[in-house]
């Protein structure tokens, strides 16, 4: 597959995905409608619609009323792009389409609850479906996956259920539901222990420099979503290398 086509793909994607984050967020129904500013509501021209690009040519600034513009565009576009690049790269054309569906849900998910603290319905719902439609093309263990998708589930609802949504969000344990779905055991255990070795690193470090407090609200979907593309990607070496530690 032609790199550098799946590169801009991906930075369309990424601007599609800034697009509905915020359209998903105010609750408006039309997807497809032209893009506006956030600040002033001008209509965007095709000029302040190209990814990156746009963005660094007015200078992080809306060309209407000069409002900034937040990082969080290019960012998006950018990782987008990179990240589908890097899939194309490391896979075969029908599990490279597989992934990069899987790849920009994720980034959709990532975003949103980073930014709003909620882990959006809808595209959990995507997620899973577009998970078990691959599990199915590509004949994987469909049972183990089902058991591992069951398994973070349960691990979220419980603490969600017991303390009445005081220690966890409800979405996290739909989006174990996807991730487990999607990597299957012993993939999933592994991505789960990453996501909670990150996830209290980058808290202890927020409170360390004083950004947050142990009260804080911190999204945890995020660090579930890395945990998930580092043991999908790097899974099995890790398991090897750590194998090789314990048999020394
Ligand atoms: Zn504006």
């Amino acid at each position: 597959m032609n790199s550098v086509l799946v590169f801009v793909l991906g930075l369309a994607g990424g601007s599609f995905i800034n697009a509905l984050e915020w359209r998903l967020y105010r609750g408006k129904k039309t997807v497809w409608d032209r893009s506006q500013c956030i600040r002033c509501g001008h209509k965007l021209g095709v000029w302040d619609l190209i990814p990156v690009a746009s963005f660094l040519a007015l200078g992080g600034r809306c060309r209407y009323c000069r409002k900034k513009i937040s990082w969080q565009y290019p960012a998006v576009e950018l990782a987008s792009g990179l990240g589908l690049y890097y899939l194309a790269l490391n896979f075969p054309p029908d599990l490279f389409i597989w992934l990069a569906g899987i790849f920009l849900i994720t980034v959709f998910i990532f975003v949103y609850d980073l930014k709003y603290l909620l882990i959006p319905h809808g595209a959990v719902f995507l997620g899973t479906v577009w998970a078990l439609a691959g599990l199915r093309y590509f004949d994987g263990d469909f049972l183990t996956s089902v058991l591992s998708a069951a398994l973070m589930f349960s691990f979220f609802f419980l603490p969600y259920y017991l303390s009445k949504g005081k220690w966890m969000g409800g979405g996290d344990s739909k989006l174990g539901l996807f991730l487990g779905l999607w990597l299957g055991w012993p993939l999933v255990l592994e991505g789960l222990l990453m996501a909670y070795v990150l996830g209290t690193v980058i808290g202890l470090a927020l409170i360390f420099f004083k950004r947050a407090t142990l009260k804080s609200k911190m999204p945890f979907g995020p660090f579930l979503i890395i945990g998930a593309w580092v043991a999908y990607m790097w899974g099995e070496t890790i398991l090897v290398w750590y194998e090789n530690i314990l048999l020394m």
